[in-house]
């Protein structure tokens, strides 16, 4: 584990005073044809980080033009496997020299503890050498057994892929993301969140800098509603991917729709855990208010309703008590931190919103929330909290998006799992029990993407992550499935 800096790198010191932030397009830094910026805050400060330059329209279909460019003539996609994988891992390496620096610029501008910014930076390395060994071993062409004919089939790059992401774990997703797309042999244009762009950017830097061709990995900064909206729209690119709230992914399914691109949607959640009698109630409790508050639980696979078996609650309840009460609110980078801030006022006043409504629709306080002081520091912040009551309540229906937890009792496994099935979202649940034969029961009757076992928030590369329903469609992240999302498969026949 590498030792976490905390105070400001000299290179990030640097990217930081550069002026206006330009996008990269085609190889070269990009400021766009117009002169609108946006601009991005530290979470924990409030203060202005940088400008961007904000990408119209037009910029964002010459950016998709660029990348398609780079696909027909760069070399890229025709390049073989083996050499591909000698690239992928050559950006890989260079991430990985350059992790303190990517990891420092995420957590000021994304709101992140040091060492959780480490780990998604890390991700992302593993994700680039993940794809890129593994596009080296698939076979692309597959003979088929036909009687009377020569046939096979055949996997090629579809060209360029765009990619929307939002705001909570811009590098961990873009790596997912992009990894597979690089790694089959596309092309790949970027829409950062106007919220968290910096890391992005500075990512396509490192990608030029490692000597990928110009124009396969493109991040076009700007407003969603505008560059966002024209990537989605675009019908250059040949597969879509969207990271964000369902309300959006609808939007961007319907522009995707129209041009007959293929997309897919990563949107948000309501997670369960259902816990039963016989676990460690102390050991549960810590693990759960541990998820709930990680990155002040801006994680769409968070477990945000916990189903706790009647017969343990109240032991439950002082547990998690304890357990939120050692949470230290605080700005990111400060030692001794364990929560940071929430990214913007406008997700700390949805939060504190989604608290009001729940207790006026008679959700009881067991932890209370609410704004949080941090000494010194002007950011977004609050403090953890747990309702509990009836599940049918808004801040038990809806997705928050902050560090709530809503809580309820069962007594039978089926009562469980229907709670745990009434929701329109499906992205993960979780299932705590010492029985592993409940466990595996439980946790394939719970319907969603992802079921975890005595354990919330499990990744590991070669496991498939996806939602469904309200929380997404068209195919996950991680697995092999992915990389072959981004092949075209191609039949080739010959009568004998
Ligand atoms: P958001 O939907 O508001 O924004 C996501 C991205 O879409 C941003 O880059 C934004 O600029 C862009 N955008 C906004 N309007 C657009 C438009 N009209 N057309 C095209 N793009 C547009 O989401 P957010 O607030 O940034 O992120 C939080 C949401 O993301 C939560 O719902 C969370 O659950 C979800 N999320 C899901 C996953 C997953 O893997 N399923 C992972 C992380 C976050």
């Amino acid at each position: 584990m590498a030792s976490l800096v905390t105070s400001k790198l000299p290179e990030v010191e640097s990217y930081l005073s550069e002026g206006t932030v330009p996008g990269v397009v085609g190889g070269e830094d990009w400021g766009g044809s117009g002169d609108t910026v946006f601009q991005s805050c530290d979470p924990g400060s409030g203060d202005v980080l940088a400008e961007v330059h904000a990408y119209t329209a037009d910029d964002v279909n010459r950016s998709v033009e660029k990348a398609n460019e780079s696909f027909k003539k760069s070399g890229w996609a025709t390049l073989a496997p083996n050499d591909r994988a000698v690239r992928l891992h050559r950006f890989a390496d260079l991430m990985e020299q350059k992790k303190q620096v990517v990891s420092q610029i995420e957590a000021i501008d994304a709101g992140k503890l040091p060492a959780q910014a480490l780990g998604d930076v890390e991700n992302f390395v593993e994700s680039v050498r993940f794809f890129a060994d593994m596009a080296e071993h698939v076979q692309r062409r597959n003979q088929l057994a036909v009687a009377g004919h020569e046939a096979w089939t055949l996997r090629s790059p579809w060209g360029t892929c765009g990619f929307i992401f939002p705001w909570n774990f811009p590098v961990l997703l873009m790596g997912w993301g992009i990894a597979p797309a690089l790694a089959a042999g596309n092309t790949v244009v970027v829409k950062p969140a106007e919220d968290t762009p910096l890391s992005s950017i500075y990512i396509a830097r490192l990608a030029r800098e490692s000597g990928m061709p110009d124009g396969v990995v493109n991040v076009v900064p700007g407003l969603g509603s505008e560059a966002g909206a024209a990537l989605s729209a675009n019908p250059g690119i040949r597969r879509m991917s969207f990271t964000g709230s369902p309300e959006v992914g609808r939007l961007v399914g319907e522009s995707c729709g129209r041009n007959l691109v293929p997309v897919k949607l990563e949107l948000g959640g309501k997670g369960a855990a259902v816990v039963f009698e016989d676990v460690d109630v102390e050991e549960t409790a810590k693990k759960l208010v541990g998820a709930i508050t990680f990155h002040a639980g801006q994680v769409c696979c968070d477990a945000t309703r916990w189903l706790i078996h009647k017969s343990i609650y109240d032991d439950f309840i002082d547990a998690c008590r304890q357990e939120m009460q050692r949470v230290k609110v605080g700005y990111q980078l400060d030692g001794g931190t364990t929560m940071g801030p929430v990214v913007n006022s406008k997700q700390r006043d949805r939060v504190l919103r989604y608290l009001e409504k729940g207790v006026a629709q008679g959700a009881d306080i067991v932890v209370p929330g609410g704004p949080a002081e941090v000494v010194g520091h002007k950011g977004f912040y609050v403090k953890p909290c747990l309702l509990s009551g009836s599940l049918d309540n808004v801040a038990a229906r809806e997705e928050i998006f902050g560090p709530v937890a809503y809580m309820t009792t069962f007594e039978q496994e089926s009562e469980a799992i229907s709670l745990a099935n009434d929701t329109d979202y499906g992205l993960a649940n979780s299932v705590w029990t010492t029985d592993l034969g409940r466990a595996a029961r439980v946790a394939e009757s719970m319907i969603a993407g992802n079921s975890w076992i005595n354990s919330h928030n499990v990744f590991a590369k070669g496991v498939p992550y996806g939602g469904i329903h309200k929380s997404g469609m068209g195919g996950g992240v991680n697995s092999i499935e992915t990389l072959f999302d981004y092949w075209r498969s191609q039949s080739i026949v010959r009568p004998l």
